[in-house]
């Protein structure tokens, strides 16, 4: 495995200046290796934010928070590594969205009505950033698989996006791509290594609509998503798990219905790649929310999920979903909590240095072992 994740390193040299790089036949990339395969492993999230969506003024969505985000982590965290997420094609978002939606974004050509949906107006920046944003979450998917065990998208989360639409501020639906594109790719590497099977713990407040309605039938993705019972949307389309809450609920009731969720998502699906949506919006500081979890809640949920998937070996990417803080530094901090959290679960992947210098796996991850 070890070659392996030396090989999606090198493959990951946009991270890298230059002279960051040093010819070595042994990195098999053109020559060239990575100089991350020299230094301790960080966690890798990427973003697309310098795509400017240009919104009307007094525009509700808080698009500033990403680029906020960006800040903080590049000051706070330099652990954390940052690279620009690259666009997905027409074919790999195909994979989830219907042809004529793929063009009609691509184009312009959405009628008035479904920009109202999504909720911004169409430009070709929106239609740009909106293919980053789902590159950035396969990115995140491809790494966690790869080796890195815990990778993640500065952005993403667009769980209300369908198949033929948009809706909710979400254009393309990420999860639901990457899931498909690594199933896909899992499949071309490991021709009798069996489907792979992936989980969508879906923790933004809202209800993960589009995602549960593109996979109702496909029983190799598991949606399980944990929402406030009276929020958007008001039609909410059953998922394999849907967890309801009351207005209201706070930090020790959360964190119940989640160990009871994540129990019964153990008994009924087994996952090789874990996809979770961390939204900071069940936050008491959020506009929408109606919910009451604090920092410290929002803390101990990351916590156990990120534990949950590092029990199992189960590689785990995550994005960032809604956060609609009446202070906005307040949802970017339980962003950056996080990010801290997931610093501490990278940690345990990878293990400290062996004394004779060589890097640590904690355990091959799961999909190594998937069932014929
Ligand atoms: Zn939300």
């Amino acid at each position: 495995m070890q070659a392996f994740f030396a090989a999606r390193q090198a493959s990951r040299c946009n991270f890298l200046k230059p002279d960051q790089r040093t010819a070595d036949a042994r990195g098999g990339h053109n020559g060239l290796i990575c100089f991350a395969t020299l230094v301790p492993p960080v966690v890798h999230a990427y973003y697309a934010d310098h795509f400017i969506l240009p919104l009307p003024e007094g525009h509700r969505f808080p698009m500033a928070k990403y680029g906020r985000l960006r800040e903080r982590i590049a000051a706070d965290l330099p652990q954390v590594r940052l690279g620009q997420a690259l666009p997905v094609s027409d074919g790999e978002l195909a994979l989830v969205h219907t042809p004529v939606y793929i063009s009609a974004i691509q184009h312009g050509t959405l009628s008035a009505a479904a920009q109202r949906e999504i909720g911004f107006p169409w430009s070709p920046a929106m239609a740009e950033r909106a293919r980053r944003s789902v590159g950035a979450t396969v990115q995140a998917c491809r790494d966690a698989m790869a080796g890195q065990g815990l990778a993640a998208n500065l952005a993403g989360g667009t769980h209300h996006a369908y198949a033929d639409k948009g809706s909710g501020f979400c254009v393309f639906n990420d999860a639901a791509v990457a899931a498909r594109l690594m199933q896909a790719e899992h499949a071309r590497r490991h021709r009798a290594g069996g489907l792979l099977r992936v989980a969508i713990v879906d923790l933004d407040v809202h209800q993960g609509n589009g995602t549960a309605r593109i996979f109702a039938t496909d029983e190799s993705v598991f949606t399980l998503s944990l929402h406030g019972a009276r929020n958007f949307p008001f039609r909410k389309e059953p998922g394999d798990l849907d967890v309801e809450l009351p207005d209201g609920t706070g930090d020790a009731a959360y964190l119940e219905a989640l160990e009871r969720a994540l129990e019964e998502l153990e008994q009924r699906f087994d996952p090789g790649l874990v996809i979770y949506l961390a939204g900071a919006d069940p936050h008491e500081g959020d506009r929408l929310g109606r919910l009451k979890l604090s920092f410290d809640g929002l803390e101990a949920r990351d916590r156990r999920v990120m534990d949950w998937a590092w029990q199992r070996r189960i590689p785990l990417a995550f994005t960032m979903a809604g956060g609609y803080g009446l202070d906005m530094e307040a949802t970017v901090q339980v962003q950056v909590n996080t990010y801290r959290t997931a610093l501490d679960y990278h940690r345990r992947w990878h293990g400290p240095p062996r004394p004779d210098g060589s890097a640590t796996s904690a355990g091959e991850p799961r999909w190594h072992n998937a069932a014929p």
